[in-house]
C-alpha cells in the first residue's frame, strides 16, 4: 500500500481505534482534535515528528498519567525485546508503514505492567510535520492471567517445581534479565534417584510421592540463592547454576547436595536411604543454548549410574548416550530372537594341566553393529534390565550345553560349568529357582555348576546375598569370587560367606612378573585363599612365564590366552577331548 495515500483523517483513525476496542459509542459528535483525545478510555497521544526527533504535540489525561514525561520506563516484548518504546516508534516512522501495532512492558512497583500500543500516521493538508496518532491499552491482567496457566504448564504439580520445559524457560528467562559477565559460566546438575521405582513398587506411589516432596525439600535446602532447582522427571531433578569459580563452585553444589541427602529419608516406619547419581555440564560459552546444557546434563547422568560417581558432560557423551540406545533396543532384539550364543573358555588345573571345566562367556554377534564386546553390553543389558531374561538364558543354555556333552560322549564328564551372574540379576531375579530349573531341565548334577559373581553382589545387598548363596549351595552349586581384588571386600564378611572360590583379576595377574606390587598381592591372595580353604583360580594368564609362575605359588587353577581364547561350542568339546588323557602346562 502506499504510504502517501492510505493517511487518515485523525477522526477515521479514533473511530477505528474505538471500534477495536469496543468503545464506539463514545465518538459521537467531531470535536476538536484535544476532545477526540480526551473522549478515549485508554492513553492516547499525537507525536510530531521533527528532523530526526519525536515530539509530544498532544496527550490525554490518561498518556500523562502512564507516561510521565522522560521516566515511563517502557521497552517492547517480543520481537524488538528490550527496545524504548520511543525507539519504536521512530522505527515505525522511518519503515514508511501506515499502521502498525506491538507491546510494551515495564517493572511497575505492583509486577510487570503490559500495554498494548498501536501507532498510525495521520493526514494533513499543509506541509508541516508529520503526525503520528499513539494508543495504548492495558493488557496486564491478561498478560498475568496467561503467565498463571503457563506457570501450570511449566511446573510439576507435586513439588510446585519447574518441570522439564519449565526449567529451561526458567534458565532462559534469568540469563536474559542478568546475562552472562565475561568468563562467567554456569552449570546445570541433573541429579537421579536410583532406587526410585522401588520404593514406588513395593511402598505403593503414596511413599513415591512423599519421597519426591522430602528430596525436593532438602535440595532447595542446600542450594544458594539464585539457583534453580526443578524437577524434570519422575525420579530426576536438575539444578541450574551460576559458577564465578568455573568447575570448583559446581564441585561445591555437588558437595552440598550429597551432604543433604546423606541422611536417611523417614517413610511411615521405614528409613529410607536416598542413593543419587549426579551428572554435570557445564556451559561453555555466553551464546550456550540452555536446553543443550540440560541434556548434556542428563546424558553425563546416565553414565553416572553406571559409573557410581560424579561425572562431568564431555562432548561426545552425547554420541556415547545415542549408542546405548541403540544398544539396548538391538539388543533387546537379539535375545528375544535368540540371537545371542555362548563362548566357553577353558579352566585349566596349573599342577596337572587337566582342563576341569569352562567358563561360559555371552556373545553377541549382531548383523548391523558387527561383533559388539560384551564389555559394552553386560552394562547395557544392566542398566535396562535386560541382564534378567539374559541371565537367565546364559544358565539355561551352559547347562544344556554341558548335558550335550555329556551325552555326545556317553558318559558324565568330568568337566564343570561357570556361568556369571551379574549383582543386577541377584537383586531382581528369583536366582535360586532359575538355578534349580536349569540343573533340573539339563538333569546335571548341582555340584558342576560354579556361580562366578562380584563383589559389589555382595555388597549392594549383603542380607539378600547371604540368603540367595545359601540357597545356592543347598543345590550343591559352587560360588566363585570374580574379579577378586578389585573391589572393597573386608576378608571378615568373605569368611562368613559360603565362597568356594577366588578369581584373581587379570590387572594383578598379567603384571605380576614385572611389577613387585601385583607380585605380592597375588601372593596375599593366595595365602588368604589357603587360610580360609578356598580355591584359587588366576584370570588372564597369556603367557608360559606366567602360568609356570602361578604353578610354583600353588595356584590350584587358571584361565586365559595362554591356553585358549573362549571357543565356539563345539571347538571347546574339542579342546577338552585333545586334553583328555592330561598333559603338561
Ligand atoms: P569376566 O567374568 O572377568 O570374564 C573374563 C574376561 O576376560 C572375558 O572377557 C575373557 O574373554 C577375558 N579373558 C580371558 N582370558 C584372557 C587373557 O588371557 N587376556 C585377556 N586380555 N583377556 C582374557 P569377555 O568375554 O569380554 O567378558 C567380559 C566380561 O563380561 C566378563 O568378565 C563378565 O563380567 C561379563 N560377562 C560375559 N558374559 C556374561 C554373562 O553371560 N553374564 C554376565 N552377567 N556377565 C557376563
Ligand atoms: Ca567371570
Ligand atoms: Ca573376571
Amino acid at each position: 500500500m502506499d504510504a502517501e495515500t492510505a493517511r487518515f483523517t485523525i477522526a477515521e483513525e479514533l473511530e477505528r481505534i474505538c471500534a477495536s476496542t469496543g468503545h464506539s459509542e463514545r465518538v459521537c459528535a467531531p470535536k476538536s482534535e484535544a476532545g477526540w483525545l480526551h473522549a478515549l478510555p485508554q492513553a492516547a497521544a499525537i507525536l510530531a515528528v521533527k528532523g530526526d526527533a519525536l515530539a509530544v504535540e498532544l496527550t490525554n489525561g490518561v498518556f500523562a498519567d502512564t507516561f510521565p514525561e522522560g521516566h515511563d520506563g517502557f521497552v517492547c516484548t517480543q520481537a524488538d525485546s528490550g527496545l524504548d518504546w520511543t525507539a519504536r516508534v521512530e522505527k515505525f516512522y522511518a519503515s514508511g508503514r501506515v499502521s502498525d501495532s506491538f507491546e510494551i512492558c515495564r517493572e511497575g512497583r505492583l509486577g510487570a505492567e503490559f500495554l498494548a500500543c498501536t501507532i498510525g500516521r495521520l493526514e494533513r493538508d499543509d506541509q508541516g510535520p508529520t503526525r503520528l496518532l499513539f494508543t495504548a491499552i492495558d493488557r496486564t491482567n491478561e498478560r498475568v492471567m496467561e503467565k498463571n496457566l503457563r506457570r501450570e504448564l511449566l511446573s510439576d504439580s507435586l513439588t510446585t517445581l519447574p518441570n522439564r520445559t519449565g526449567f529451561g524457560e526458567e534458565i532462559d528467562d534469568r540469563l536474559k534479565l542478568s546475562p552472562l559477565t565475561d568468563g562467567g559460566s554456569f552449570a546445570v546438575l541433573a541429579i537421579d534417584l536410583i532406587r526410585f521405582s522401588r520404593v514406588n513398587e513395593s511402598l505403593g506411589p503414596l511413599a513415591g510421592d512423599e519421597l519426591i516432596i522430602t528430596v525436593a525439600k532438602r535440595l532447595k535446602s542446600s542450594l544458594r540463592q539464585g539457583d534453580v532447582l526443578a524437577r524434570i522427571g519422575g525420579n530426576e531433578f536438575a539444578v541450574f547454576a551460576r559458577l564465578n569459580n568455573g568447575l570448583s563452585d559446581a564441585l561445591y553444589i555437588v558437595q552440598r547436595i550429597n551432604d543433604a541427602l546423606a541422611s536417611p529419608v523417614r517413610l511411615t516406619n521405614l528409613q529410607i536411604s536416598v542413593d543419587c547419581a549426579i551428572g554435570c555440564a557445564l556451559s561453555s560459552g555466553v551464546s550456550d543454548d540452555a536446553d543443550d546444557v540440560v541434556r548434556q546434563s542428563q546424558a553425563a547422568v546416565k553414565i553416572a549410574k553406571r559409573s557410581g560417581k560424579l561425572e562431568i558432560y564431555r562432548p561426545g557423551v552425547l554420541k556415547e548416550a545415542h549408542r546405548r540406545f541403540t544398544l539396548e533396543s538391538r539388543l533387546r532384539e537379539a535375545l528375544a530372537n535368540g540371537k545371542l550364543h555362548l563362548a566357553y573358555q577353558p579352566l585349566v588345573h596349573l599342577q596337572s594341566g587337566e582342563v576341569t571345566g569352562f567358563e561360559a562367556l555371552a556373545r553377541w554377534d549382531d548383523e548391523e553393529l558387527g561383533e559388539v564386546s560384551p564389555a559394552e553390553f553386560i552394562p547395557v543389558a544392566e542398566e535396562s534390565g535386560l541382564i534378567v531374561p539374559l541371565g537367565r538364558w546364559a544358565l539355561y543354555e551352559a547347562t544344556q550345553t554341558l548335558a550335550k556333552w555329556d551325552r555326545q560322549q556317553g558318559q558324565v564328564l568330568p568337566l564343570g560349568i561357570s556361568v556369571n551372574l551379574s549383582p543386577i540379576q541377584m537383586g531382581r531375579d528369583d536366582v535360586p529357582s532359575v538355578v534349580e530349573e536349569s540343573l533340573r531341565y539339563a538333569g546335571i548334577a548341582g555340584h558342576r555348576l560354579t556361580i562366578e559373581l562380584t563383589e559389589s553382589a555382595i555388597i549392594a545387598d549383603p542380607d539378600k546375598a547371604r540368603q540367595v548363596l545359601a540357597a545356592l549351595k543347598s543345590l550343591d552349586a559352587s560360588i566363585a569370587m570374580d574379579d577378586f581384588g578389585t573391589g572393597y571386600s573386608n576378608l571378615a564378611s568373605l569368611q562368613s560367606l559360603p565362597i568356594d572360590l577366588l578369581k584373581i583379576d587379570r590387572s594383578f595377574v598379567s603384571g605380576m612378573i614385572t611389577d613387585r606390587d601385583k607380585n605380592a598381592i597375588v601372593r596375599t591372595i593366595l595365602s588368604l585363599a589357603e587360610s580360609l580353604n578356598l580355591h584359587v583360580t588366576a584370570e588372564g594368564i597369556e603367557t608360559q612365564e606366567l602360568a609356570l609362575a602361578l604353578q610354583k605359588l600353588g595356584c590350584w587353577q587358571g584361565q586365559g590366552y595362554h591356553f585358549s581364547r573362549a571357543l565356539p561350542e563345539a571347538d571347546a568339546f574339542d579342546y577338552w577331548r585333545a586334553r583328555w588323557n592330561f598333559e603338561s602346562v
